[in-house]
């Protein structure tokens, strides 16, 4: 049975006395203004903001349901940011240098009238904006966000095989239903379109190969995941870990692969192109070979806690700066403050103790 760790201790993890001390500290020496650096030399370029803590689906390594079941206490919609909330305080992120924005969750198409809040971060300048999103509502949706400003979607795809993917996704949703959305997100002009493919030994290595002779030639990008201990639910061993080598070297005995130059630093999928022309894959290793170097994402939770690395186990809690009136000086001191404190690298110290150890849940904090 997995082990589970109270919400509450999340809730409570959110430490406002520490942000307090951490401005206060920082007012001493106040970061000037311009992009910002963290102790290990990296900038802050890319914000992920969970819009919901629910999703659709109980994938079985992120949501299993023995866990997040009909008790369980997700968020109630009062400690949800507003759209007003996000926007605000994702300018104060673009204020110190954020290009790139993915909204994500739970499932981000659960949050009603997602479209009112792309085109709100669309006000706020020439941003990479995207979402990923499981698909089971694009076919629906993707027309309105497409028209609200947003620039591409990643849709999360764990087999083409149905009886796999069903299994996966654990509440009996069809493969073709995803395909749907696919289709609909490319027609409206949601490209190029990204495919993420956790891969979990025994579960579904099988569809490897059949994941990327599908999408080859297509424009559209599969990206295949190495399983992760992210949170504490999902029982992850190592032996459950198929890496990104032997990912590649699967894909490339049938369609010759070719390493390709990152598109920009810190991406973090290693680009690979077929050989004959038929476009690219992704793989993200980001248990076999950690990038946590290359690392400039910032995480922004459903509740508005601010996590600078996706195995944190506490956030700061910038809702209640925000909601206890504070400025946008207050804000953004808050959050240089904070960025420029952070040291994570979890991935490059990962162990067996480590994975086991209490950090936030995927569906919380956001993919
Ligand atoms: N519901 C949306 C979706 O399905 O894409 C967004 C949230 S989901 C948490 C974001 C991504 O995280 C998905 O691609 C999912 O497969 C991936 N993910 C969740 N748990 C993971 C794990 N333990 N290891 C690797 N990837 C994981």
């Amino acid at each position: 049975m997995a082990r589970i760790i109270p919400l509450a201790d999340v809730r409570d993890a959110g430490r406002p006395t520490a942000l307090a001390g951490l401005v206060r500290e920082a007012a001493k020496s106040p970061a000037p203004p311009g992009p910002l650096v963290d102790r290990r030399g990296r900038g802050l370029h890319d914000l992920r903001i969970s819009v919901t803590d629910r999703c659709n689906f109980r994938c079985i390594y992120c949501m299993p349901k023995d866990v997040f079941g009909h008790d369980y206490p997700f968020l109630p919609h009062g400690d949800l940011l507003t759209f007003e909330e996000i926007t605000r305080i994702a300018g104060a992120f673009v204020g110190r240098g954020v290009q790139k924005i993915r909204l994500t969750g739970g499932e981000p198409l659960l949050r009603r009238h997602l479209e009112r809040l792309v085109a709100m971060l669309r006000e706020l300048g020439p941003l990479d904006l995207t979402l990923t999103t499981n698909g089971a509502l694009l076919a629906k949706k993707a027309a309105d966000l497409a028209a609200a400003g947003l620039s591409r979607v990643t849709v999360s795809l764990d087999s083409l095989d149905d009886a796999t993917f069903r299994a996966m996704n654990d509440v009996e949703f069809p493969v073709g239903k995803v395909l749907e959305g696919i289709d609909a997100a490319a027609a409206a002009g949601l490209a190029p379109l990204k495919i993420n493919m956790v891969v979990k030994r025994g579960v579904n290595e099988s569809s490897i190969v059949p994941m990327a002779r599908r999408f080859k030639g297509s424009g559209h990008i599969v990206r295949f995941i190495e399983y992760m201990d992210v949170g504490a639910t999902n029982g992850w061993r190592m032996d459950d870990v198929v890496s990104a080598r032997e990912i590649v070297d699967l894909i490339g005995a049938e369609m010759p692969l070719a390493p390709a130059d990152a598109n920009y630093a810190g991406e973090v999928a290693q680009r690979w192109k077929y050989r004959d022309g038929g476009g690219e894959i992704g793989v993200i290793a980001s248990v076999t070979q950690a990038f946590c170097r290359d690392c400039t994402r910032a995480r922004l939770s459903t509740e508005g806690k601010l996590y600078t690395c996706l195995f944190a186990q506490e956030g700061f809690d910038l809702r209640s700066l925000v909601r206890d009136g504070g400025d946008d000086a207050a804000l953004d001191a808050a959050l240089a403050a904070i960025w420029r404190q952070r040291d994570d690298r979890y991935s490059e110290i990962r162990t067996a103790e480590t994975a086991r150890a209490p950090k936030v849940e995927m569906s919380y904090i956001g993919g």
